[in-house]
């Protein structure tokens, strides 16, 4: 799995790394809640282990930015808090489980891949037409033909495969793909739709089109073959 571990306490942050890294497991650790939001919107990992108390922000504000954004990647919750009220706040605000310190390292185990099969499964394999969205290996799939796709493409790809139809604004898709800070260039959109177009047509699919809303932004559409 590909894990992002945001946790601030140096000593708890390197023995699950070590031992996350030891299981088989590619894990990127970040200690702050700035940086954790910029990568976790950035990198499509399998679960996020989020401490609930960081230096510049609590675990709860973050996961609430993230699920705000679209994001769409199982959260477990790690604190030393342990009471009813709590876990319930982090239930709510979008955490998909909560692991109470200390923990028993098996059982971080054990929740992390119910986790990721649950994520798969939750999260399931949208689909328009004759295209899949596979969120777990992040790639189109049409018949027996796959074209992955990038960090970003994926999150572009997704925010049209939730709404299909829909015109959506260039605006929202620089948002919810690049953060609401981004100072780059918003023709980055265009360029990445034309991503998609071109892995579109990778797995032959003739049905499905990414139409240009002049003006606006963009729409995935359905076509006559
Ligand atoms: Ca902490």
């Amino acid at each position: 799995m590909k894990l992002l571990l945001v946790e601030d306490e140096p000593k708890m942050a390197r023995m699950l790394q070590r031992g996350l890294a030891e299981e088989g497991h590619s894990v990127d650790a970040c200690a702050t809640g700035e940086e954790a939001y910029a990568r976790a919107t950035d990198v499509a990992y399998d679960v996020v282990l989020l401490d609930w108390s960081l230096p510049d922000t609590d675990g709860i504000t973050l996961l609430k930015r993230w699920r705000d954004a679209g994001l769409s990647t199982p959260v477990m919750m790690l604190t030393a808090r342990g009471s009813t009220g709590e876990k319930v706040t982090g239930l709510k605000a979008g955490a998909d489980d909560y692991l109470v310190k200390p923990f028993d390292f098996e059982e971080l185990l054990a929740r992390l891949t119910a986790l990721s099969r649950r994520g798969t499964a939750a999260h399931g394999a949208p689909k328009f037409k004759s295209v899949e969205l596979d969120t777990r290996r992040r790639l189109f799939r049409r018949a027996d033909k796959e074209a992955e796709l990038t960090a970003r493409e994926f999150t572009l790809a997704q925010e049209f495969f939730a709404h299909p139809n829909d015109v959506l604004s260039r605006t929202r898709l620089l948002s919810a793909v690049w953060g609401t800070d981004f100072e780059g260039n918003p023709n980055v959109v265009d360029v990445y739709v034309g991503y998609l177009r071109a892995k579109l047509e990778g797995v032959g699919a003739i049905d499905v089109e990414l139409c240009a809303v002049r003006g606006i932004g963009y729409r995935l559409t359905g076509r006559e073959p």
